[in-house]
């Protein structure tokens, strides 16, 4: 009796610690739900923060409990938005980097590409004490002096120009699901009133969830895939195999 008494109790005690330890689910946590022999892919969203459509956009990630990342742009970070990225990082998404000013890198000189990257990787280390892992060119343009002044690897992804607005949420998702690949990157944008691309997770979540597709930050996406990203000049990952 006092042996079922005391197993009952040890039982009692290894579920209210597992309980314990999901509440805190961090981003390694996550990593490790994530089996590699299935297909997994990364959801990105460009131009936040803001207290309107990324608050949205993390309010659908929690409906569905998945994580993305979210490539941001400086000058957007301020005393209103820092607690929608704060919001993010504790959910388990990643923050990347965007540049400053969302300006064509190809555009300005060495020094001033060094800027914008430092200047929003500092902001967003500040609010979540961690670097910035990724960037994502603004426009995707590129030459060999963006490469030589960053020292980030570069992501791009497969996109659906969520940007314009007489594109529906319907064509949104089908557009991503006709492309979308194991390691796959999603580039899509919550931009202030782009309630298009909120709309279409409702569509798109789900139907990768059907397809058996996994959701990883960028980093877990390298990491379960066991692939170091190359800092090589032209190399702009969309897919990670
Ligand atoms: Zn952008």
């Amino acid at each position: 009796m006092k042996k079922i008494l005391l197993s009952t109790i040890i039982l009692i005690l290894i579920f209210t610690s597992c309980n314990f330890s999901k509440e805190g689910t961090s981003n390694m946590d996550r990593k490790y739900s994530i089996d590699p022999s299935k297909p997994v892919i990364a959801l990105t969203f460009d131009d936040g923060p803001n207290t309107t459509t990324t608050v949205e956009m993390l309010d659908k990630l929690e409906k569905y409990d998945v994580v993305a990342s979210f490539f941001v742009v400086g000058n957007h970070i301020n005393d209103a938005t820092k607690d929608v990225i704060k919001r993010a990082y504790d959910m388990g998404c990643e923050i990347n980097n965007h540049s400053r000013t969302h300006a064509a890198m190809t555009s300005l000189t060495g020094e001033e590409i060094k800027e914008e990257v430092k200047y929003t990787d500092d902001k967003v280390f500040e609010i979540t004490g961690e670097r910035t892992k990724f960037f994502r060119p603004p426009y995707i343009a590129t030459n060999d002096t963006v490469y030589d002044s960053i020292d980030l690897p570069f992501i791009c992804g497969y996109g659906s120009t969520d940007y314009e607005d007489n594109v529906s949420p319907q064509e949104r998702s089908t557009k991503i699901l006709e492309q979308i690949t194991d390691g796959g990157i999603i580039l899509l944008h919550d931009f202030e009133g782009n309630s298009k691309t909120v709309e279409a997770m409702d569509l798109l979540i789900p139907a990768l969830i059907e397809q058996g597709y996994q959701f990883a930050t960028v980093s877990q996406l390298f990491e379960v895939k066991g692939i170091e990203p190359s800092l090589e000049n032209g190399v702009i990952y969309t897919v990670v195999k």
